[in-house]
C-alpha cells in the first residue's frame, strides 16, 4: 500500500470512528492514540480548573467524609444548594454551576445551569449540556430535536480546546445524518432537489409541506430561533466572556445574552413546571423542557437579572 493510501485510510478509520477522541502526544495514549476514558475525563477537569471557586462553593463541596469507603457531602442538600445558587447567581460561579447541573441537587434545575455554564465557557458543562440533553433528544416518534444545538455546542467546545477534538460540529453531524429530508428522509435525485432551512443551514426538506411539519409540530421553530439567539448574542463574544469569566468579571454581552436566551425569565413565569411538572395545566415530559420554546427561550429559567436590559 503506498503512502498516500494508506494516509487515507487512517483518516477514513478516524472519520468512522466519530465517538473516540484521537490524541496523539498525551502519556496516557494506547499506542493506537485512543485515550482511555480516565485521561479524557482527566482533561476534561483540567480545562476547567481554570474559573475560580466561589466561597459558597468551597464550602458546600469541601466538607465531605468517609462512609464506607465513599465520600459524602456533610451538608444537607437543601443546604448544599442554597450555597451552591448563591455562588451561582452572586459570583456568577462556574464551578457551582457546573455542580448544580451535574445534578446532584434539584434535577430540575439541570438545564438551565448547564446552559448558564455553557455560555460562560466550561467544556464540562457544554459536554454535560450535549450528553444529558441535546444527544438523545432526536429518537424517533419524539416531536423534538436538539441535532441543530448539539452541533452548536460541539463546535464552541472545541474551539475552547482541541484536544479531544469533540467529533461533533454541525458539519460532521450533518455528514453523519446525511442529506435527507428531516421528516421524510427523501433524498435528491435527477428531478428532486431538497432544500435547506434558511435558518440553520442544517436540515433539509423535500418540500413545503415537510418543512411546515418540521418547523411546527417538531419544533425546529424553537430550536433554529435558539440557535439564531446564540449565534447572534453569544458566537461572538464566546471567548470575550469565557475570558472574563476566568478572571472572575461579568462581560457586558453576557447580561444581553441571558436575557434573549430566557434565562432571566422571573421564576414565577415557570414556577408550576418546577412544582407540579404542568403548563397551563397541562402535563409536560420533563425531556421536553430542554428544547426551546417557539421563540427560541428556554423554559425554566435561573436567576433574574440583577441589572434588567431592555429587549433591543
Ligand atoms: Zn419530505
Ligand atoms: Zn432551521
Amino acid at each position: 500500500m503506498g503512502r498516500r493510501q494508506k494516509l487515507r485510510q487512517e483518516r477514513k478509520i478516524k472519520n468512522n470512528n466519530p465517538t473516540s477522541a484521537v490524541v496523539t502526544t498525551a502519556p496516557e495514549a494506547t499506542s493506537e492514540g485512543i485515550l482511555s476514558a480516565a485521561a479524557i475525563q482527566a482533561i476534561v477537569k483540567e480545562i476547567d480548573s481554570v474559573f475560580p471557586k466561589s466561597d459558597e462553593f468551597v464550602q458546600a463541596t469541601m466538607d465531605t467524609e468517609i462512609i464506607n469507603g465513599k465520600e459524602h457531602h456533610k451538608l444537607h442538600t437543601n443546604e448544599q444548594y442554597a450555597l451552591l445558587k448563591q455562588g451561582a447567581t452572586e459570583h456568577g460561579c462556574i464551578q457551582s454551576m457546573l455542580f448544580l447541573g451535574e445534578g446532584h441537587c434539584n434535577p430540575m434545575y439541570l438545564h438551565p445551569w448547564l446552559l448558564e455554564g455553557a455560555i460562560r465557557g466550561s467544556y464540562r458543562c457544554i459536554m454535560h449540556l450535549i450528553g444529558k440533553c441535546y444527544m438523545h433528544q432526536a429518537e424517533p416518534k419524539m416531536n423534538r430535536n436538539a441535532d441543530v444545538l448539539y452541533g452548536y455546542w460541539g463546535k464552541i467546545a472545541t474551539n475552547i480546546d482541541t484536544r479531544l477534538c469533540p467529533p461533533i460540529a454541525l458539519n460532521v453531524l450533518k455528514d453523519r445524518l446525511g442529506r435527507k429530508c428531516a421528516i421524510c428522509s427523501k433524498t435528491d435525485t435527477k428531478t428532486l432537489t431538497l432544500k435547506q432551512c434558511i435558518g440553520c443551514s442544517f436540515h433539509c426538506y423535500c418540500s413545503e409541506t415537510c418543512q411546515t411539519t418540521h418547523w411546527k409540530e417538531h419544533n425546529h421553530r424553537g430550536e433554529c430561533k435558539q440557535l439564531r439567539i446564540l449565534n447572534k448574542y453569544h458566537k461572538p463574544y464566546a471567548k470575550a466572556i469565557r475570558d472574563a469569566a476566568i478572571r472572575g468579571d461579568i462581560h457586558p454581552a453576557l447580561e444581553k445574552l441571558r436575557y434573549k436566551l430566557g434565562l432571566t425569565r422571573p421564576s414565577e413565569d415557570y414556577q408550576e413546571l418546577l412544582d407540579f411538572n404542568t403548563h397551563n395545566g397541562k402535563s409536560i415530559n420533563p425531556k421536553d423542557y430542554v428544547v426551546p420554546r417557539e421563540d427560541g427561550t428556554v423554559w425554566v429559567g435561573s436567576f433574574p437579572s440583577s441589572s434588567p436590559i431592555g429587549s433591543s
